[in-house]
Formats: structure tokens, C-alpha cells, sequence
């Protein structure tokens, strides 16, 4: 039987990994990178003619939430596991790791399988998925075994955010299972309390307006949250991950524990590496595109984040991509409710009135920002043409130190014969004027409109398929697999 896709040599490109850039051949055999050199002989497999691009181990973004629905009302967010992974791979994405959060009366598993069941015939492109760990008790603690043999060896822990977030007591247990288990914590470190105090007294004064979001989110209330959850991580000696870093407090807290000998990594999203605060600084149409959590913070936070991402210290760039519309945003609609039907399936109620009558406060703001299409021509603009990273270095934050940290590599993240061909063919030279009208990103807006950037990928292969020519996105709905994540070696028993 002939294979789906034919053997594929790409000749005279120059190749970028983690370590080193170097001009060389790449031949393409069933969807694996089968030998890398000059001059490769590849009888029989179509040429493709790299001349000054750059070819990059395909983007990994660690942290989406596509068809995700937010908070208590269940706003779900715009990008779909079609749209998202399509927009994902037009920017150079070729792996995706999105989250699986069980509604109370449904098992760990069962809300696994029915992510899975989202997923499987929309995405373009590989994914795997974190558990939210929102409950402590005997069954979830159980559950953790089969959830990791399931594929899923990170947990997603918050600190923040009622119905979802772990007090102590119950990161404690928590971290002691995912330990005895090997499964890798990836904390939101917020400080609760102290959000919901700072929510209470803006809004007794009367300040609801989108400008006053970043007060309810003092970066010292994430530094705070990073020692604490850094402090009870030390005593159990489990490596963890700080999601989203976003200010310099937060990189000193970590550089203290990391010199203490503890393990910890970080990642950092695009929008905190380049934009800041004054941003809320406007009516609320426009300020409500950048609610986030944690905030935007300053200048000198982002200054301080692209020095811990030079250093090392956050090795991960991604995106929390997490689009609303504006309407959304504005809550000029109601969203549905979501409710759990007696055969098992969730179906979407529509409210009796779906006008909301005002904008809500900061508070009510769904949370989140669009990014999956953007990240690594941002990252190649802002890093590597400014003379901030190094390009191998971009290949690395971007791809193969995610690959690493999250179970992947070799398979992903590496141009090694036997990886999976998942390869970006930037073009260092075409530049983009940003839009929301020409990204593919489900979301009518970004938070980079009109900025030109200058590297896009002209071609994305994902398994040796080409699935992204020229700008025309070409693969298969459903064709993304699932990939199972092993356990990590810290394991002790479980
Ligand atoms: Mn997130």
C-alpha cells in the first residue's frame, strides 16, 4: 500500500535547533525526519526547495484552552479545536497542550474522555492535554494514577479563582500525590484573599470600570503565591512549573528558591513580554481586550521577563491563548448554560433573556487573550531581530525546552532521525502587518493589531504532511493525534 503522504527531502535550508544553526538537507520518510546532512540522496521523494528559509522544529504552545468554557457563567471561549489548531499552525504551532477541568459530578476521567471527544475530530494538529487538579479528596487522589496512565503526567494547580483554586492543605496533599505518582505541577500562583479583598474595596468606592483589573492583581500577590507554593514544593521535593509569569518580583522569588537547589522552571506569555499596563489605561472597549490573569505589569516587568527567558530561568514561552470576542468580553450576551444531560452528554441551555442590560465590572471581564497565531513570529521579531535571543535559543523556549518539560522529546521539539516531522519553513525576510482580519484565530480582535513583524512561516509540515503552503491552510479536520505523555523519573511509588 502506498503511504498517505509521499518521502519529502528539503534541500538547502538552514536548519535551526536548541543548539546550533547549520545549512543541511532533511529527508521526510511516513511522517518521521528519517536523515539530516548535505547532498542526501532521496530517490523518488519530492523536493522541496528551502532557499533562504529557516527550518525549525515545529512550535509547541503548552498552554491553550480552546472550546473552553470560563468561570461560573461558562463563557466558552471563541476558538474551537478546528479554528485554534488552524491558527495554530498557520504561526509555525504544530503541538498543542490544552486542559481537561472535570465539572463536580463528573470523574477526572470521564471528563477526559469527553475533551478527547471535542478534540479528536477537529484538530489539525497533535495535542495532549494537563488535568486541572480543582479537588482534593480520596477519589480525585485515586484517580491520579489512571489519569497519568491515560497520557496526562501534568497537573494544572490554582491558587486562585473560587470553585477550581486549592488552599494549602489541599496543594500539600496534592503535591505529595503527583510526586509519589511522577506527574509535573503547573501552578497559577495567585494570592486569593488578597484579589478578593483588593475586588471589594474598588468596587465599594465605585471603581468598576477595566482600568482597575490590574489593581485587583498586585505582582505581589503572584510573588507571594510563587513562595508559598515554592516553599511547600521544596519540602516535598517535587520539581513545579509557574504558569504565566509576568512580573520581576515573581523571577526573584524563583532565581532565591532555584539558588536553594529547588526545581523550578517557569513560562512566559507574549503579551507580557510586550505589553504593559497603561493599556488598561483607556474606556473600557478598549480595555477590556487586555483582561487577564495575572495582568499586564511594566516596563521594567517585561524587561526583567526577557532577561529570565535569555537566562534560562523561564524556559517555556506560550501563549494562554484564551480568545473572547468582544461581545463576550462586553457581556453583551448572555452565553449559554452549560448542563449535564441524564445520558452523559453536556448541552448548551439558552437563558431566558440573553441581553445583559450593562457592561459588567472588571471582575466579570472573561479572562484571557488570543495568541496561538502569533507567538513565534512575535517571539522571531521581538527575540531574534532585536538581538534579545539567539535563534536557536527562540527553537528552544518555543519548541524543544517545552517538548522536554512536558514528556515529548524526542518525539517532538528535535530535527533527530526518528522525530516526528513536524518542521516550520520561516521566511525570515516576509513581514505582516498583524489584524484580526486576516489571522485565522476565531476572535475579532488581537492585542497586536497593526504591528508588522517581520519572519512567518511560509510552510508547516506536521508528521511530513504539509498542512500550512503560502499562507493556505491545507491539512484535514481530526487529523491531530493525542499524544500520551509518560510519567517523570521522580516518581516513587504510586
Ligand atoms: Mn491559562
Amino acid at each position: 500500500m502506498a503511504p498517505e503522504h509521499p518521502d519529502l527531502v528539503i534541500r538547502n535550508g538552514l536548519l535551526v535547533t536548541a543548539s546550533e544553526t547549520f545549512h543541511s538537507d532533511l529527508l521526510i520518510r511516513a511522517g518521521k525526519i528519517s536523515a539530516v546532512g548535505q547532498g542526501i540522496n532521496a530517490d523518488g521523494a519530492v523536493e522541496i526547495d528551502a532557499r533562504g528559509l529557516l527550518v525549525m522544529p515545529g512550535g509547541i504552545d503548552s498552554h491553550v484552552h480552546l472550546q473552553y468554557p470560563q468561570g461560573p457563567h461558562r463563557v466558552v471561549s471563541s476558538d474551537d479545536w478546528l479554528t485554534g489548531t488552524v491558527a495554530a499552525a498557520h504561526g509555525g504551532t504544530t503541538t498543542v497542550i490544552d486542559f481537561v477541568e472535570a465539572l463536580p459530578d463528573q470523574t477526572w476521567m470521564e471528563a477526559f474522555e469527553a475533551r478527547l471527544a471535542e478534540a479528536a475530530p477537529q484538530a489539525v494538529i497533535d495535542y495532549g492535554f494537563h488535568m486541572a487538579f480543582n479537588r482534593v479528596d480520596d477519589r480525585s487522589l485515586r484517580e491520579v494514577k489512571s489519569i497519568i496512565e491515560a497520557g496526562i503526567s501534568s497537573f494544572k494547580i490554582y491558587m486562585a479563582y473560587e470553585g477550581i483554586r486549592l488552599e494549602d492543605d489541599g496543594i500539600l496533599r496534592a503535591l505529595e500525590q503527583l510526586k509519589a505518582c511522577g506527574a509535573l505541577p503547573l501552578v497559577h500562583a495567585e494570592n486569593h484573599a488578597l484579589i478578593r479583598y483588593l475586588t471589594r474595596v474598588h468596587h465599594a468606592a465605585g471603581h468598576t470600570e477595566v482600568r482597575w483589573h490590574p489593581h485587583a492583581h498586585p505582582a505581589a500577590g503572584e510573588a507571594e503565591a510563587t513562595y508559598r507554593l515554592l516553599t511547600l514544593a521544596a519540602q516535598l521535593d517535587i520539581p513545579v512549573h509557574i504558569a504565566h509569569v509576568s512580573a520581576a518580583q515573581v523571577v526573584d522569588v524563583m532565581h532565591a528558591f532555584r539558588a536553594r537547589g529547588q526545581q523550578v522552571s517557569g513560562e512566559v506569555c507574549p503579551q507580557h513580554l510586550l505589553l504593559t499596563e497603561v493599556l488598561y489605561d483607556q474606556p473600557d472597549e478598549l480595555a477590556m481586550r487586555y483582561v487577564m490573569a495575572p495582568p499586564l505589569r511594566s516596563a521594567a516587568d517585561n524587561a526583567a521577563l526577557w532577561q529570565a527567558l535569555h537566562e534560562g530561568l523561564l524556559d517555556c514561552v506560550v501563549t494562554d491563548h484564551c480568545p473572547f470576542t468582544l461581545a463576550q468580553k462586553r457581556g453583551a450576551r448572555r452565553t449559554p448554560e452549560f448542563r449535564r444531560m441524564p445520558d452523559g452528554s453536556v448541552q448548551a441551555m439558552e437563558p431566558e433573556s440573553p441581553w445583559a442590560e450593562r457592561t459588567p465590572s472588571f471582575d466579570q471581564v472573561p479572562g484571557g487573550v488570543p495568541g496561538i497565531e502569533t507567538r513565534l513570529p512575535l517571539l522571531y521579531h521581538f527575540g531574534v531581530r532585536t538581538g534579545r535571543l539567539s535563534l536557536p535559543r527562540v527553537v528552544e523556549c518555543t519548541s524543544t525546552a517545552v517538548a522536554r518539560r512536558f514528556g515529548l522529546y524526542p518525539r517532538k521539539g528535535s530535527l533527530m532521525p526518528g522525530a516526528d516531522a513536524d518542521l516550520v519553513l520561516l521566511d525570515p525576510e516576509r513581514s505582516i502587518t498583524l489584524s484580526a482580519t486576516t489571522l485565522h484565530q476565531n476572535c475579532d480582535y488581537t492585542p497586536f493589531e497593526g504591528w508588522t513583524v517581520t519572519g512567518w512561516p511560509r510552510m508547516v509540515l506536521s508528521r511530513g504532511e504539509v498542512i500550512v503552503r503560502d499562507g493556505q491552510f491545507i491539512g484535514r479536520p481530526g487529523r491531530g493525534e493525542y499524544l500520551k505523555r509518560a510519567p517523570y523519573a521522580f516518581a516513587t511509588h504510586c
